[in-house]
């Protein structure tokens, strides 16, 4: 049985991701059929904020982020280094802790020196690490739901550029707008207060959230009508 734990890492769910529900990613959907699920989602969970309704963005993020896993996956690109890379306990552009971009504006991105005995072991100490770099008393909600579809239009943008030309310097580029991306969930997370990894554990405790296999037995029908 594949279940996620609360001391979970990010590379330990990426594979629960993998396990359960690689073979249906890979039968049923390409890159922009995945792309397509992450924004569904996303997009939901933006509708809860708009109507401050915790649970609907609660609930839509995690399985936004879960598309976005599996996509990542698909890509074999690990997240958990590259998210390090990103963000070693600094801002990504100001390279502060907290992030000081509001107040200094930088020009351009700075160079990041990172100290690795600081680095996160689990998820969530990864979000707590978020919480650190960028206080959730910064910037409002709806701040944080306007970044994550910046955010997202930059990634989609990423993926579109690569597939057109299969070029190795975009491919980088998709990494790090993936750990960007990433930081955007775990900023609307620690706005509204949800442990992203106890929500994991809750919701995958056995296997598939809906049809409790692994392999997902769940059938593409239903896979394109679920929604929360
Ligand atoms: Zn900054
Ligand atoms: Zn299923």
């Amino acid at each position: 049985m594949a279940s996620v734990k609360k001391d979970t890492t990010i590379s330990e769910y990426q594979n629960f991701v993998r396990e359960v529900y690689g073979l249906n990613n890979d039968r049923y959907f390409n890159t922009e059929g995945m792309l397509t699920q992450i924004q569904r989602f996303a997009m939901r969970a933006l509708k809860g904020i708009r109507k401050n309704d915790r649970e609907k963005t609660k609930l839509n993020l995690i399985i936004s982020l879960n598309w976005l896993i599996s996509l990542l996956n698909q890509l074999h690109i690990k997240l958990e280094d590259e998210i390090w890379r990103r963000f070693p306990y600094l801002c990504s552009y100001c390279a502060t802790l907290p992030c000081s971009c509001a107040a200094t504006h930088p020009a351009e991105r700075k160079e990041r020196v990172g100290n690795e005995s600081k680095r996160p072991k689990t998820l969530a100490e990864f979000q707590i690490m978020f919480e650190k770099i960028y206080p959730i008393e910064s910037r409002t909600l709806e701040h944080a739901g306007v970044h994550l579809a910046e955010e997202l239009g930059e990634f989609f943008e990423a993926i579109l550029l690569y597939r057109g030309q299969r070029k190795d310097k975009d491919f980088e580029r998709i990494i790090l707008e993936a750990a960007d991306l990433f930081s955007c969930f775990m900023g609307i997370f620690n706005s509204i207060k949800v442990n992203y990894a106890e929500e994991l554990v809750s919701l995958f405790s056995e296997n598939c959230h809906i049809c409790k296999k692994a392999p997902c037995e769940c059938t593409f029908e239903h896979i394109m009508g679920f929604k929360f």
